[in-house]
């Protein structure tokens, strides 16, 4: 199995090429990842190099697109610009990368008749009141951001895809996720980096805002479940019933890292800010027996935790420019 992995620099993108070196090693894998300041190399460090292929390039690029996906069996398809607060100060990359090149790699494997699996997120449906039920497959679109916005019409363009073309895809929204690699402009490592630093971390408002986590190691395996058990054409959430407040993450991590629960600063809350993200993941469970590894979050934040302290050189250089920003 060949598979083209856009995005394959990034956060989730990264430990999903991990996971597949792990569990597939007889496959090899093309990267496309245009190393935006997201994408770093270093993600990849470790893993075999002569299964591996790696190709700077942007998914707009239509005749980059067009000679990976000839020469691939299947795209997983990552790349996005991903960070809801960017969206909402420069919307236009957000559009570009999100809906025009996820119609590029549309374009390409409806022309070479390669199988898609696209990569999307719970924030396309909005947010959810404190108790109303979970988001399903069923759930209707309500995106609230530009960066949520943008990932609807990229999922929308592939539906259009799959019914007018034929195109053999599979669509999958997760939920929030933590884990190793992420960029230290997002919440938890943004926490965690913060106390390193000898630094107050930071909550947005009163921090009732409820996000549902799953670590990216159970997104990796939901999506290699999906590409080779799902149903052309079908959507699935992944998510591992992991809703928590931002408060309670934020304790708990102080906690975790020897501090005071209370030792941090509330700041002025986004625009916008969604409430609740929750998903059911019924069906990926029921259909195609899927089963999250880190069902205590507990667990899962500690390892993180490590991680960014034992990978210090690895978020240092980032971090001084994201707290710029
Ligand atoms: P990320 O920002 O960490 O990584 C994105 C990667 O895409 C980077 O390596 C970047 O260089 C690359 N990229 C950006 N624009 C590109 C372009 N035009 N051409 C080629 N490469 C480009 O994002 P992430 O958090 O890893 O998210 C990956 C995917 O998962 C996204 O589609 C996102 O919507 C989705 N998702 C993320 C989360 C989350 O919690 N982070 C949750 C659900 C779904």
């Amino acid at each position: 199995m060949r598979i083209l992995v856009t995005g394959g620099a990034g956060f989730i993108g990264s430990n999903f090429v991990h996971y597949v070196f792990s569990q597939r090693p007889d496959w090899s894998v093309t990267i496309l990842d245009k190393l935006t300041y997201a994408g770093n190399q270093e993600n990849l460090k470790g893993l075999d190099a002569s299964n591996l292929k790696f190709v700077k390039g942007d998914i707009c690029d239509e005749q980059t697109v067009d000679s990976l996906v000839k020469d691939c069996d299947a795209v997983v398809h990552f790349a996005a610009e991903s960070h809801v607060d960017n969206s909402l100060h420069s919307p236009w990359p957000f559009v570009q990368t999100n809906v025009v090149g996820t119609y590029q790699i549309l374009e390409a494997v409806r022309k070479h008749g390669k199988r898609l699996h696209h990569i999307s997120t719970d924030e396309v449906y909005g947010d959810l009141e404190l108790n109303d039920p979970k988001f399903t497959e069923d759930t209707p679109y309500n995106p609230s951001s530009p960066y949520s916005s943008t990932k609807a019409g990229s999922d929308m363009l592939v539906r259009a895809w799959i019914r007018s073309f034929g195109v053999k895809a599979t669509i999958s929204n997760c939920s929030n996720n933590y884990g190793p690699y992420q960029h230290v402009e997002k919440f938890i490592p943004r926490m965690i980096t913060e106390v390193l630093e000898d630094r107050k971390p930071k909550l947005y408002g009163q921090g009732q805002n409820i996000r549902d986590w799953i670590h990216a190691e159970d997104h990796s395996s939901g999506v290699l479940t999906i590409l080779e058990k799902g149903k052309i054409g079908e959507t699935y959430m992944i998510g591992a019933n992991g809703e928590k407040t931002n408060k309670q993450v934020l304790e708990l991590t102080l906690e975790l890292m020897g501090k005071d629960a209370t030792a941090y600063e509330q700041v002025a809350d986004r625009p916008g800010h969604d409430l609740r993200y929750g998903i059911d993941a019924s069906k990926l469970r029921s259909e195609l027996g899927w089963q999250p590894k880190y069902t205590d979050f507990k667990t899962g934040l500690k390892a993180t935790i490590d991680w960014y302290k034992q990978n210090e050189a690895w978020w240092k250089s980032q971090k001084a420019a994201a707290e710029a920003k």
